[in-house]
C-alpha cells in the first residue's frame, strides 16, 4: 500500500518540478507529508525567479511547512520528504535540521550536486542519518520523466552554462 502512496507524492513532486521549469529555473520539486500521509507543504526550486542561490526545492518545502516542522520535532512525529532529485549538501543539512525521518527521491544525482549519499557515506552525523529511511529511484517511469526535465533545463536560457555562452 505504501508503495502506491510513495508514487502519488513523488508525482506531486514532479508536478512542482515541471512548474519550476516553466518558471525558467532548475526543475526540482519536493513535498512533505506527515506520518498519516497528510500533505504538509510543497516546494520547488525558485533560484532564478527569486534571485536566491539557496532557494532549492527541499529548503522551500521545509520553509513552507512552517510551524508544522517544529511541532513535529516536539511531538516526535515522523515526516517524510519526497523530492524529484537526490538532495544536495545544503538540503541534506536542512533535512537533518528539520528532523525529517524518511527521504524518497526519484533520481540519483551522482554527477551533479547530489549530496545526501556522500555526506551519509562520510560517517558524520551517523546518529541522525541512522534514524532516516531512504528510498532512491523507486519508479523507473518517474525517473525518466525527471531525466527529461533535466534535459530541457540544459537548453534553458537561464542555465548557467547558457548564460555564460550568451556573454561570449
Ligand atoms: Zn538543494
Amino acid at each position: 500500500m505504501s508503495f502506491d502512496i510513495d508514487r502519488y507524492f513523488l508525482t506531486l513532486a514532479l508536478d512542482e518540478a515541471e512548474q519550476a521549469l516553466s518558471e525558467n529555473t532548475y526543475p526540482i520539486g519536493a513535498v512533505i507529508v506527515d506520518e498519516n500521509y497528510k500533505l504538509v507543504s510543497t516546494g520547488r526550486n525558485q533560484v532564478h525567479p527569486h534571485h536566491d542561490a539557496t532557494a532549492h526545492a527541499e529548503i522551500n518545502a521545509i520553509r513552507n511547512a512552517g510551524q508544522a516542522i517544529l511541532n513535529a520535532k516536539v511531538n516526535r512525529e515522523k515526516f517524510t520528504i519526497f523530492t524529484s532529485l537526490e538532495p544536495c549538501p545544503m538540503c541534506t543539512g536542512g533535512i537533518l535540521f528539520a528532523n525529517i525521518k524518511k527521504v524518497v527521491w526519484i533520481l540519483n544525482d551522482d554527477l551533479g550536486f547530489g549530496g545526501y549519499k556522500k555526506i551519509k557515506g562520510a560517517n558524520v552525523f551517523d546518529n541522525r542519518f541512522n534514524e532516516i529511511e531512504v528510498i532512491e529511484e523507486p519508479y523507473k517511469d518517474l525517473k525518466i520523466r525527471q531525466q527529461e526535465l533535466m534535459s530541457k533545463w540544459e537548453v534553458n536560457p537561464n542555465n548557467i552554462v547558457n548564460l555564460r555562452d550568451a556573454l561570449m
